[in-house]
């Protein structure tokens, strides 16, 4: 599993920032925007289609995604869609995309040359809306979709169960669970949560935020993603629970670990 890109919405620099943060040359404080991909020996999933899919690619020599993830419809994390192309062009069938039916709707809305046409130039979508908590299969991987308060879009996490049964919960834009979700999230064996910045935001989680949930929900280790340029790695860092870091763009995890 590769963090993709671990930022916000803008990015870490953040364009004409002069903070300590955005200057550093501590490449663990350069942060894409917010994705993640998971290969298993049967399958390749990518988690969202940001606007720094192409770069993600690149550096980290994607070549293959056999099905596509969306958690939500902000731009941060679909508009990079077009780059899917040159995943299509490396297969025949047309490509899975996983979402709720109004992330579906935003992407058919956003991208309408796209949809219904089979020209091999363009991506060719295979629209699969998932529906709260019904398990999406995906070889031996098994990605669970569940609800999660940000905002006013629609958003989900996914709860991913690995071949070897271990469970990875990923929710990268959150403000709180439901509890129907908290429900299905405790003792994982590693949650990715949002911990945006230090001060409270209206739509995502604070770190205190991330690190009470963490608390509850009691995960073998606790990734914290999404992150602004209020957050230096290093020094951040030490101020951390155990078994807590702050996920880097390109940190590949493997299981079992
Ligand atoms: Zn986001
Ligand atoms: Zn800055
Ligand atoms: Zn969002």
């Amino acid at each position: 599993m590769t963090f993709l890109g671990t930022g916000t919405s803008v990015g870490v620099p953040m364009i004409g920032c002069p903070c300590p943060v955005c200057t550093s040359s501590d490449p663990r404080n350069r942060r894409t925007r917010s994705s993640l991909y998971l290969s298993t020996p049967e399958v390749n999933v990518l988690v969202d289609t940001g606007p720094d899919l192409r770069e993600q690619a690149l550096r980290e020599r994607l070549t293959t995604v056999d099905h596509v993830l969306y958690t939500h419809d902000h731009v941060d994390h679909i508009v990079g869609f077009d780059e899917i192309r040159a995943f299509c062009w490396r297969r025949e069938d047309p490509m899975p995309l996983h979402g709720s039916p109004h992330t579906l709707a935003t992407l058919e809305r956003m991208f309408p040359w796209a949809f219904g046409n089979t020209a091999r130039n363009y991506v060719r979508p295979d629209p699969r809306p998932f529906h709260d908590f019904e398990a999406i299969h995906l070889g031996k991987l098994t990605a669970q979709p569940f609800p999660v308060v940000h905002g006013a879009s629609p958003t989900h996490g996914f709860l991913f169960t690995l071949p070897d049964g271990e469970r990875v919960a990923y929710a990268p834009d959150v403000k709180t669970f439901p509890p129907e979700s908290l429900g299905i999230l405790h003792n994982v064996d590693l949650l990715i949560i949002d911990a945006l910045r230090p001060d409270p935001h209206p739509t995502h989680q604070s770190l205190d935020e991330a690190l009470a949930l963490a608390d509850s929900l009691a995960p073998a280790r606790t990734a914290l993603t999404h992150l602004t340029h209020d957050l230096d790695f290093a020094t951040t860092s030490t101020k951390l629970p155990a078994n807590t870091f702050l996920a880097t763009d390109g940190l590949t995890l493997t299981f079992p670990s």
